[in-house]
């Protein structure tokens, strides 16, 4: 079987083609290099673990399993000491949770799963391979020696190292957990984030729309997408288009959070504060326009010790590239230091038709797999900034590498899932 590797681009192309934006991969290392982790540790219940960002490895506190025990419910004996006619008279019994008992020389003992293998015996029979007659068993079928016992020590030993720091703790790594005995987890402490939104147009979902005002949609799936990454969301600010008031909410933001994301104004028209405000503030921009579509005028820079992520205002730019370059950058910020940003190799169903220069993000949806057992997706032909409708369906997003005009149908493509 040839093994396709899991992921290797061999670059996103777009570093040919627009050259006067920085291409994704630098713009992902230079966003990733403003990122200090957070260092504080908290120690949380085992119960409030889950989504939160391992600080120190998790060791075994004991051999799992603790001691040889029955896989099946049977009946245990030392196979030596069955005689041809197989049957065995039946004596004692050792039941999950009471000591390990002693077997009697010649005899069988009635076991239960997780029970202790009794002291003498090397296998249990399972007792759909057992007739019981009164005080007496015939085995039916013989296994091997050593069967159905789950020895000491065969899962994890005292002091194996089961989870490393910076894992994100899922419900999988609970289990783990609790296995190895940990009631209390070391955790860091939640990233703290604050969201900035600029736009005189936008009124909340549900509120009435006066002339010219639009629905808010980033705040609402910003709010959601920092809910995923268990964010600890310390502020949320609605400014007017004025570079006064969006200087002062992002000064006043940056002393209490880790990282602000700011949604809208970032680009180059009169009423886009963004940038002369982090200009003004002098803050560290690391990246400013970026050769991807959608989504060119993302921003981050740094104020103080704050990451200050700047989204544009169309939606499903901010949707890409919260999903390209915030959430890597504010999963660093939050410790995080495996599977950053997962990704894998997909077929495009009837190829990819794409305007050559950036490097683009599509929403496309999984329809099924190729007879080589690769997932087949379908995309739209196109798809605009502002028009949500091509993510109703979509279960991640493909790129299409920047200096390519056609993708043809059986070629990979990279697939980032959310
Ligand atoms: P901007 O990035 O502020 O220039 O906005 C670009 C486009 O996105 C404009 O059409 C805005 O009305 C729209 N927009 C900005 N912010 C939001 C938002 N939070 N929800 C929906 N649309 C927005
Ligand atoms: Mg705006």
């Amino acid at each position: 079987m040839t093994l396709i590797d899991r992921i290797n681009t061999p670059g996103c192309g777009c570093d040919d083609a627009v050259t006067h934006l920085m291409t994704v991969s630098d713009a992902v290392e230079a966003g990733l290099a403003l990122a200090d982790p957070i260092e504080e540790i908290e120690t949380v219940p085992l119960q409030q673990a889950r989504g939160r960002i391992l600080a120190a490895p998790i060791l075994a506190r004991a051999d799992m399993p603790r001691f040889d025990n029955s896989g099946m419910d049977g009946y245990a004996l030392c196979l030596d000491e069955l005689p041809q006619t197989q049957v065995l008279p039946v004596q004692g019994e050792s039941a999950a949770g009471a000591p390990t008992p002693t077997l009697e020389r010649g005899t069988m003992m009635r076991i239960f799963t997780g029970a202790p293998v009794p002291i003498g015996a090397d296998t249990v029979v399972m007792q759909e391979h057992v007739s019981r007659d009164g005080k007496f068993a015939r085995i039916t079928k013989i296994p091997a020696k050593g069967s159905n016992i789950r020895r000491a020590g065969e899962d994890q030993k005292t002091g194996d190292v089961l989870l490393d720091a910076g894992v994100v703790l899922e419900p999988k790594h609970i289990a783990i957990c609790a296995g190895a005995g940990q009631g209390h987890i070391p955790v860091l402490r939640k990233l703290r984030v604050g969201v900035i939104l600029t736009g005189d147009e936008l009124c909340a979902a549900g509120d009435g729309l006066t002339d010219g005002a639009i629905w808010d949609v980033n705040t609402p799936m910003l709010l959601a997408l920092l809910d995923d990454i268990h964010a600890d969301l310390v502020a949320v600010e609605h400014v007017p288009d004025t570079k006064s008031r969006l200087l002062t909410a992002t000064v006043e933001m940056s002393w209490k959070v880790d990282v602000i994301i700011t949604s809208g104004g970032v680009s180059v028209g009169d009423r886009d504060h963004v940038k002369p405000m982090l200009q003004s503030l002098g803050a560290h921009v690391a990246v400013s326009g970026v050769a991807i579509k959608p989504g060119k005028p993302i921003t981050v820079s740094k104020l103080a010790n704050s990451v200050v992520i700047s989204l544009p205002g169309n939606p499903v730019s901010a949707f890409v590239t919260w999903q390209v370059l915030g959430r890597p950058i504010a999963a660093k910020i939050a410790g995080q230091t495996q599977n950053m940003q997962p990704r894998r190799h997909v077929h495009a169903r009837g190829g990819v038709q794409h305007k050559t220069g950036r490097c683009e993000y599509r929403p496309a949806s999984i329809v099924g797999y190729d007879p080589r057992g690769l997932e087949v997706v379908a995309c739209p032909p196109q798809t605009r900034s502002a028009n949500l409708s091509p993510l109703t369906n979509a279960d991640g997003l493909i790129l299409i590498p920047g200096n390519i005009e056609h993708v043809p149908e059986g070629d990979l493509l990279e697939f980032l899932p959310f």
